[in-house]
């Protein structure tokens, strides 16, 4: 099969580009603007792999697209390009318009021409647009809410989320519409490798190595269901593979935890992992401090800040057995050691090229 993945050289992205290099016989073209989110150091460990290729385009370029698609013939595309951090989206939300829904709507149509051009009847059975969104599209749920299915209303919050949520309406009206085969999927936070130091547990880490304080909206009390990436990046390849066209699959991990205990998890893993004693950011501070968990600085809330998101992913479960392979303390500690052993990744980040 011949994978065109948008937004590779992001966190997810990367996860599943490398996922499906490593583990199948399948190629990828990854398509990926590369904006400070997107990384090729991400892609590092697969870049020179034949069934690898990659072009820089900005899904708002209609005509690089169509030249990409016409050139490559996928058999399927996977489509996790997007602006994604929520507090960019309510200080900037003019690229979330441009990028989750313009460009969405650019690559759904180059998707369609290019599907229609398809002549042979066995290659247009295969084809298929998998559109990978969030949980957020839902809006938030109370404590003892029961948790969103795939036929919950949307009731997005935040910029970021309302763009997600337009962009899975227009994934959907291209199926109904012009009968392109369209797959959604919707996922819960994911955590792990490679994830950009603005979101909240790759902050928590990095901050703490340096001696910084650890910001937490609010009274941390918000909870999220956390997914490792690499099991969400299994969960999209089967759904490629195997996902009934037309439906909609949500993905979660049974994992809800509150931000709070997230962050402290983090700090007492980090004292045992790399104690404060042999710390020399700590040193060079002058911080006296005998846990880490005396960085925490609660600082006031984000605006619209959702309490509580939890997905019911029991259609995926049963449908393709699929379920996360371990549990959050092994995959938590993964990513700590992570961190600690590529910190010149976090300050070569913002350069995008090998
Ligand atoms: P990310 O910000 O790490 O990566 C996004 C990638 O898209 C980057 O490589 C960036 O360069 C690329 N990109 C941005 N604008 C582009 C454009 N105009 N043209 C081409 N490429 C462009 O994001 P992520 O966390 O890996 O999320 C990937 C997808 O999964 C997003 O669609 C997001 O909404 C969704 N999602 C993320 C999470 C999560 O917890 N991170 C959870 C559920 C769903």
């Amino acid at each position: 099969m011949k994978i065109l993945i948008t937004g590779g050289a992001g966190f997810i992205g990367s996860a599943l580009v490398r996922h499906i290099i490593n583990k199948s016989n399948d190629q990828v073209l990854c398509i990926d603007k590369l904006t400070y989110a997107g990384n090729l150091k991400n892609l590092e460990s697969i870049f020179k792999n034949d069934r690898f290729n990659f072009e820089k385009i900005d899904i708002c370029d209609q005509k690089m697209l169509t030249k990409a698609f016409f050139k490559y013939k996928p058999h399927a595309v996977m489509h996790l390009a997007a602006e994604s951090h929520v507090d960019k989206s309510i200080t900037g939300p003019g690229n979330f318009i441009s990028t989750n829904i313009v460009g969405t709507y650019n690559l759904l149509e180059v998707s369609r021409m290019y599907f229609e051009s398809i002549k042979n009847p066995a290659a247009k059975k295969q084809f298929k647009f998998h559109h990978i969104s969030t949980d957020e599209v839902y809006g938030d749920l109370g404590e003892s809410d029961p948790p969103f299915d795939e036929n919950s209303p949307y009731k997005p919050s935040s910029p970021y989320s309302a763009s997600k949520a337009s962009s899975d309406h227009l994934v959907r009206s291209w199926h109904r519409t012009y009968g392109l085969p369209v797959i959604v999927s919707n996922c819960t936070n994911n955590y792990g490798p490679f994830h950009y130091p603005e979101k909240l547990i790759p902050q928590t880490i990095l901050n703490a190595v340096m001696g910084k304080n650890i910001p937490i909206y609010g009274d941390g009390t918000q909870i999220r269901d956390w997914l490792f990436v690499e099991d969400h990046a299994e969960a999209l390849f089967t759904l490629v593979k195997k996902g009934i066209v037309g439906k909609t699959y949500n993905i979660g991990a049974d994992n809800e935890i509150k931000n709070i205990d997230v962050v402290k998890n983090i700090c007492k893993k980090l004292d045992k992992i790399y104690p404060i004693s042999v710390n020399p950011n700590i040193k060079n501070k002058k911080l006296k401090i005998d846990s880490y968990e005396k960085l925490i600085k609660f600082v006031k809330d984000r605006p619209g800040h959702d309490l509580r998101y939890a997905l019911d992913s029991s259609e995926i479960k049963k449908e393709f057995k699929w379920k996360p392979q371990r549990g959050f303390e092994e995959n938590i500690e993964k990513t700590i050691r992570w961190y600690l052993d590529n910190l010149e990744w976090t300050t070569s980040n913002i350069n995008n090229n090998l």
